[in-house]
């Protein structure tokens, strides 16, 4: 079986061949391990090799996850990817450094109010609806202007950017089509005030579409830990 630390730097050559072919610097985009469903260990095994930063889908399981490792905590940034039931928004702000998937202003309204004051404020991005498929969470992107202005006042937050899951696509150029939808509002937002430097987007199949579209965090899982079965 494959390393964790050989997957890593796969992974890590794979982002630095993505970025020379964008003609962009290879510190341009942050490697977000997305260690859902893996224990612990694993999270352990890649930070050894050098992995700070890690995404978490489930609050529960990432609760356990983050409490077996707070010997590492300083050290380790902690995202939540996934959805956020408003029951748990408190953990979650309690919790995590950053949370990538609001796509409602009464979430952010929550997780503001209960951020710890002795936290720095928790960095967010809205997840946006960019395929447009009535399945999937996110704000339509005609909304995310209205709802990123009223998130960047809120107090406890630092709203970072936008974040999208699209559609899997066969084909490269396919791929590209909804980042560079995403990358477009993103940048409009930014001509708009808005401080925006966090573009979420690319996954293990899609990662090269995301950079060569302007991604600036790639969320990567089954490349770095396998397959989750
Ligand atoms: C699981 C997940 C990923 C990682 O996907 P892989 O295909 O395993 O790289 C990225 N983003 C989100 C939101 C996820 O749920």
């Amino acid at each position: 079986m494959v390393s964790i630390s050989t997957r890593l730097e796969q992974v890590r050559t794979r982002i630095a061949a993505a970025c020379t072919a964008a003609q962009r610097p290879a510190g341009d985009v942050t490697l977000l391990a997305v260690s859902k469903t893996f224990g612990a260990d694993a999270v352990r095994e890649a930070h050894a090799a050098g992995q700070r930063a890690f995404g978490e889908n489930y609050i529960q399981e990432a609760l356990a996850k983050i409490e077996s490792l707070a010997d590492l905590r300083a050290q380790l940034h902690w995202h939540l990817i996934g959805p956020i039931q408003s029951n748990k928004s408190r953990a979650v702000a309690e919790n995590f450094d950053w949370v990538h998937a609001v796509d409602r202003l009464k979430i952010a309204q929550r997780l503001s109010d209960q951020r710890p004051d002795h936290l720095p404020p928790l960095q967010v991005c809205l997840q946006v609806n960019i395929s447009g498929e009535a399945s999937k969470s996110g704000l339509a992107p005609a909304e995310v202007a209205g709802v990123a202005k009223a998130v960047a006042a809120l107090p406890r937050l630092r709203l970072r950017g936008l974040m999208a899951i699209p559609e899997p696509a066969g084909d490269i150029e396919a791929q590209r089509v909804p980042h560079r939808a995403l990358h477009a509002l993103f940048e409009r937002l930014r001509a708009d005030g808005l401080p925006l430097d966090t573009l979420s987007m690319g996954m293990s199949a899609d990662l090269e579409a995301a950079i060569a579209e302007g991604a600036t965090l790639v969320r990567v899982g089954t490349a770095i830990f396998g397959g989750r079965g």
